[in-house]
């Protein structure tokens, strides 16, 4: 049976239920996993058990369980990503002025924040002055594919939920986030050293390189952004602005550009050892 209306990791849905009867249920879940409408299916159903009248929670056939799995229950608001892809400040502070207002209908209000990985870092750290002290009747529901794109600050105020594997293939994103982070930080330092100690991590994985290239290239892109004073991308932590700091305009399109030869390289099966030794000497030189 599929108690929260779609299919998740048995052992999760075991600690959801024990954590709804408890009459506990954690203030922040974070739900990850699974794909998008896994996660949407499921948080509306734990938003119903939380909103429930029965003694059975959630009974799914209480007027406030249907309002709760359809959507439109009053004490159950869904914040999603702008036509941008993110999840703003502006929405976070919106969440956090409602979460003040005691719920209309039912004993709970809940929050539920779909593709919370594309929270900008200021909506995560103005949404953690709610989650550090949230009013008893409120609940913050945050659904992402995986959770290490959250700030460690709000991970640490949650409970994390695992629905299963991710519909994408998650499991180099996490490893090759950390290597394209490395290795893009490391063009910050004092010396080729730091490169090379970070592209050693790619001299037996070539699939970990090939999944850390887009990643690379994408922190070339938000340190240009970065220098535009604009806000980057919270899975890549302060690099772009450390990047934009130590780097000229040019030398950022410059860095760029060679992250697109280099992944085009591979992609042409170019001899591997070499596209390695470049990535060392390519990124660094300022000369060609
Ligand atoms: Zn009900």
């Amino acid at each position: 049976m599929q108690y929260f209306g779609t299919e998740i990791n048995k052992s999760t849905e075991n600690a959801l239920i024990s954590a709804l009867s408890s009459g506990r249920f954690p203030h922040t879940v974070i739900l990850e996993g699974g794909n998008a409408e896994q996660r949407l299916t499921l948080a509306r159903h734990l938003a119903a058990a939380l909103v429930c009248k029965s003694e059975e929670r959630p009974c799914l056939i209480c007027n406030a369980c249907k309002k709760a799995v359809s959507g439109s229950h009053a004490d159950v608001s869904i914040f999603s990503p702008d036509s941008k892809g993110t999840v703003k400040n502006e929405t976070a502070k919106n969440i956090v002025s409602s979460v003040g207002i005691i719920p209309n209908e039912a004993d709970s209000s809940v929050f539920i924040i779909e593709e919370a990985h594309t929270l900008t870092v200021s909506a995560q750290n103005t949404l953690l002055k709610i989650l550090e002290e949230p009013p008893r009747y409120a609940f913050f529901m945050l659904l992402c594919p995986i959770k290490t794109a959250l700030l460690p600050t709000v991970i640490s105020r949650a409970q994390v939920f695992f629905l299963g594997n991710a519909d994408t293939d998650t499991s180099k994103l996490a490893p090759a986030l950390d290597a394209a982070k490395n290795v893009m930080a490391a063009l910050t330092a004092a010396t080729d050293y730091e490169i090379l100690e970070a592209a050693a991590v790619f001299e037996k994985d070539k699939e970990l390189l090939k999944a850390a290239f887009p990643l690379m290239h994408e922190i070339s892109v938000e340190a240009m952004k970065a220098r535009g004073r604009m806000e980057t991308d919270v899975r890549f932590g302060d690099i772009p602005q450390r990047l934009a700091s130590k780097f000229t305009m040019e030398r950022l399109i410059q860095t760029e550009k060679r992250i697109v030869t280099l992944a085009r390289s591979l992609e042409r099966n170019g001899n591997y050892n070499l596209i390695i030794t470049r990535i060392c000497t390519l990124l660094r030189s300022d000369t060609k």
